[in-house]
């Protein structure tokens, strides 16, 4: 732990008042734009017998914890997310009624437990021992990509099953465990029920700019109510911040990036395919998009001018653009992979090269999920039930 880290935890420790009595905080694990994560021990675990944790759910021996024996306990860590003050309670509330709402499905991290203290907010939910995804996504072999794509369908499966969108699925969101071949989906920060309130009147603004907007309206507010001279325009024409959700941005759907008014769950399912797409071509992350245009047309490298003004027009948008480098029909995934991997053809003599069987069939599978057109896509239960990951290779 460097200093920085040991300062920031003795701020949070010093201005939570009490939160030391019962966990030990160990570390800083995360550190995003809305939150800040931290590991930590629970000093009294064992005093709550009605406390569980994934790895004993896993186990599926269940003993109530407050009957271990003083010896045999080992200390038990659990994630303590500190929710930025600048989150609106809305959203701070949606977050963990949402987590308390899946609390039963295995592959969501469940919510443990909340705490307040005046305007601060901490979640905390049990520690999910995984590995950073940058360590490992450059040598999957496609065995393991299967294994992986599996369990994150699984969470998400459990996850539209009860219509909720998570909104943001991403390596960073799926805490992945690849000695256990198991993960866990996190962060539901941006997700919410399909046909929410909303999202209808603000389906406009993409998820984050929407956070980010209630947030900054809230400050407004603030400051009228405080002794600020300076008061907030009634009608505010600038156009709303970003804030920095980097790596987020380029796992959008394309009609999340069209504002397409009624997104639905399989929103998450094009999400899912850019991470397998980052598998397969082992560039993370693989689009650098810097707003949402420059990630629609970076999807119109791949998938083409007509593709994309089909998709368009689904949402009654139109799709134009005088940029010449794009072609009317893309390239295909095989050859992305191929050139991504170096496997390209220099020599015009040389064997032609090609991707191999598992590959193949991966970038079959790959195609269902970046499907431009969200009624075709394939849903999460298609997808475990598709050969690619139903079948056994052994
Ligand atoms: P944010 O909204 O700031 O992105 P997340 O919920 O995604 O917050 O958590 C940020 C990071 O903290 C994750 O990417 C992960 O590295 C770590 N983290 C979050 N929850 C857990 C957990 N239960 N176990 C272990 N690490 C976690
Ligand atoms: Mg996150």
């Amino acid at each position: 732990v460097d200093d920085m880290v040991a300062e920031d935890i003795e701020r949070f420790e010093n201005s939570f008042v009490g939160i030391n009595k019962r966990y030990r905080i160990i570390n800083r694990i995360g550190e995003g734009t809305f939150s800040t994560v931290y590991k930590a021990e629970d000093l009294e675990y064992y005093k709550y017998n009605n406390r569980w944790d994934i790895d004993e759910r896993e186990r599926g021996k269940w003993t109530s914890p407050a009957k271990v024996k003083r010896s045999s306990r080992r200390p038990h860590y659990v994630a303590i997310k500190k929710i930025y003050v600048t989150s609106s309670p809305i959203r701070i509330f949606n977050e963990l009624e949402l987590l308390f709402d899946l609390k039963n499905s295995d592959s969501v991290c469940p919510l443990i437990t909340a705490f307040r203290h005046q305007d601060q907010v901490v979640a905390v939910l049990p520690y999910f021992q995984h590995q950073d995804f940058r360590d490992y996504y450059k040598d999957m072999k496609v065995s393991e990509m299967r294994l992986y794509m599996k369990s994150l369908f699984t969470a998400l499966r459990a996850v539209h099953n009860r219509k909720i969108l998570h909104r943001d699925v991403k390596p960073t969101n799926f805490l992945y465990n690849k000695w256990q071949n198991r993960g866990v989906l996190v962060d539901f920060g941006l997700a919410e029920r399909e046909g929410t309130e909303w999202q209808q009147c603000n389906c406009t603004l993409p998820a984050d700019e929407r956070r980010y907007r209630v947030a900054h309206s809230i400050y407004a507010q603030n400051q009228q109510a405080g002794h600020q001279t300076t008061s907030y325009p009634k009608n505010d024409t600038r156009s709303s911040r970003r804030a920095n959700r980097a790596g987020t941005r380029g796992f959008r759907a394309p009609e999340v990036l069209l504002k397409c008014t009624q997104q639905t769950t399989i929103i998450d399912m094009w999400s899912a395919g850019v991470i397998l797409l980052t598998l397969l071509t082992r560039r993370f992350p693989f689009f650098h998009s810097a707003d949402d245009i420059d990630a629609l047309l970076e999807i119109t490298t791949i998938f083409g001018r007509r593709k994309m003004k089909e998709a368009a027009l689904l949402h009654g948008q139109v799709f134009e653009t005088n940029i010449p480098s794009y072609s009317e029909h893309g390239h295909s995934l095989e050859k992305i992979i191929l050139w991504c991997t170096g496997r390209t053809d220099t020599d015009k003599n040389a064997p032609k090269k090609e991707l191999d069987d598992e590959e193949k069939e991966a970038v079959a599978f790959l195609y269902k999920l970046l499907e431009c057109d969200p009624a075709r896509r394939i849903t999460a239960d298609e997808a475990l039930r598709h050969p690619f990951l139903t079948k056994s290779y052994e």
